[in-house]
């Protein structure tokens, strides 16, 4: 008896884990089911990236399509100074909620993680996951990291370069001043304002208007502080909820 007993439990598992499976592949369905809808729900779909992951990736990856200037992956990012959380967990934090905001004003959110479990996938990898679902914002949520002091929001968004983000800088640009107007507003940090760059792996493959707003320094005690509280993360979310949905020709007044 007791020798069959892990046998009926194991098979009394498996039975029971069978609708988890079906759960599971359910709720995968949907969230991939904005590409198969997107002809026909009509509306923008948002992929909200949110920087790091759980363990860093030092593995290397071309700069550029056709480069052979290499960076690595994924460094890790920074963490709070007071609150000792790791960036990848604010990012993803404030993440939900900006999904939460734009799927309330109508606007379908795809992400390209969403736990904090995993090697980070790297940049290419998230910049590719935006191009295969079209998307009209590709919003690569991060916060910074100082060892001089330094405060406040500011902006990165793609360089002109031609061959890599000539289709996409105008538009990048124009995303980028409407959430860093709408961040400063909403956290209150000071503004930094826009940040150029040439040399970001996410951006320079990707084929969707970019962005890459810092949100605040987690370095600096009062922004980590803000930026690892609820209200704060609601803030931040807020801000970039409206500068989206500006972006994309909507009222921002439905993001709250
Ligand atoms: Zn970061």
């Amino acid at each position: 008896m007791p020798r069959t007993m892990p046998e009926m439990s194991r098979g009394t598992l498996l039975v029971k884990a069978l609708p988890v499976l079906a759960v599971a592949l359910i709720a995968s369905a949907m969230f991939v089911s904005p590409v198969s809808t997107s002809r026909a729900a009509g509306t923008p779909l948002v992929v909200i990236d949110p920087g790091h992951d759980r363990y860093a990736n030092p593995a290397t990856e071309p700069i550029g399509p056709g480069s052979s200037t290499r960076k690595i992956k994924d460094g890790g990012g920074t963490s709070g100074v007071v609150s000792h959380t790791p960036e990848a967990v604010v990012n993803l934090a404030v993440s939900k909620r900006l999904a939460a905001l734009l799927r309330g004003a109508g606007i379908r959110v795809a992400m390209t993680r969403t736990t904090t479990s995993h090697v980070s996938m790297g940049n290419v990898a998230r910049a590719q996951f935006a191009n295969r679902l079209h998307a009209a914002a590709f919003v690569r949520i991060h916060c910074d990291g100082s060892t001089s002091g330094m405060t406040g929001t500011h902006t990165l968004y793609p360089v002109y370069h031609r061959g890599w983000t000539d289709d996409i800088y105008k538009p990048s640009l124009r995303l980028a001043t409407l959430v860093q107007a709408e961040l400063v507003r909403s956290l209150g940090f000071p503004n930094r304002g826009l940040d150029p760059r040439s040399d970001m792996t996410g951006f320079n493959w990707s084929n969707v208007p970019s962005i890459l707003p810092e949100l605040g320094f987690l370095t600096n005690p009062g922004e980590d502080r803000v930026l690892n509280s609820a209200s704060g993360q609601q803030k931040a979310a807020v801000g970039l909820c409206r500068g989206v949905l500006r972006f994309l020709g909507r009222s921002p007044s439905s993001c709250g």
